[in-house]
């Protein structure tokens, strides 16, 4: 049975908490894209599927900074450090040269809000699973600017409990950056979703607190994943509902 447009039948949830980075938003016309822009606008040709490949870095560096507790979100300093790890382990990768020049042209490109854009499903998944009274959420590692990001793209307040790890000083996959999400939200965590594209940070520690997670795996990176997996937000109402 398909819901008629716009309304989300009962569901047994009462917040569903979004990701921000790679399941709402993107950089255009995304990572490897901009990043190969940057490098060959600065004199150096770089194949795009050799690009692709070495961006599998960030989620390394991801990876790394929450095993080391890098909170390389909550500051402008640490941010830069860790980007600037990020696109010179990419450079070697890609066998270019590095140097400061580039990794700061990079990291200038990537903080810019006007390289972002969102995903096309964003505001129909929104407005579909708006109202009922279900509390839409975001949790998301990124620095303070998300809030201004999500503002100039038009769904901050579409997003009303907004977890930003830059301005919280915690950071996923540490299981008090979720629980502040539930406080705020007034949900227990049993009645809450939680979406995002990265097992490591969207999937295992909600699920473990006992939240319903569902993975976005918008590039198929993830095809043997146990448990709920979209690749495309469209899919998010019928899911729900079905549960
Ligand atoms: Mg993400």
């Amino acid at each position: 049975m398909i819901a008629p447009a716009g309304i989300l039948r009962a569901v047994r949830y009462r917040a569903i908490f979004f990701d921000a980075g790679e399941t709402i938003v993107h950089p255009q016309p995304s990572f490897p894209e901009l990043f190969a822009q940057v490098v060959e606008h600065e004199g150096h040709p770089v194949e795009p599927g050799a690009v692709v490949e070495a961006s599998r870095v960030v989620l390394e560096r991801f990876s790394e900074a929450a095993d080391d507790r890098e909170l390389w979100t909550t500051s402008p300093e640490r941010s830069k450090r860790f980007w600037v790890s990020v696109y010179e382990r990419m450079l070697d990768v890609l066998a270019l040269p590095g140097g400061v020049a580039l990794a700061d042209r990079l990291y200038a490109t990537f903080t810019d809000r006007s390289n972002y854009a969102l995903f096309d499903d964003v505001r129909p998944a929104l407005d579909r699973l708006s109202g009922n009274g279900v509390v839409i959420g975001l949790v998301s590692n990124f620095e303070a600017w998300l809030e201004d990001l999500l503002a100039d793209l038009g769904v901050r307040d579409a997003f009303g409990v907004r977890v930003i790890s830059g301005i919280e000083g915690i950071e996923k996959p540490d299981s008090r950056i979720y629980e502040l999400a539930l406080e705020r939200a007034g949900v227990a965590a049993d009645e809450s979703v939680f979406v995002g594209d990265n097992p490591k940070f969207d999937v295992i520690p909600p699920a473990e607190l006992g939240m319903f997670t569902v993975l976005v795996d918008r590039r198929n990176r993830h095809v043997d994943h146990v448990g709920a997996r979209i690749v495309d937000l469209a899919e998010l109402p019928a899911l729900l509902e079905a549960e």
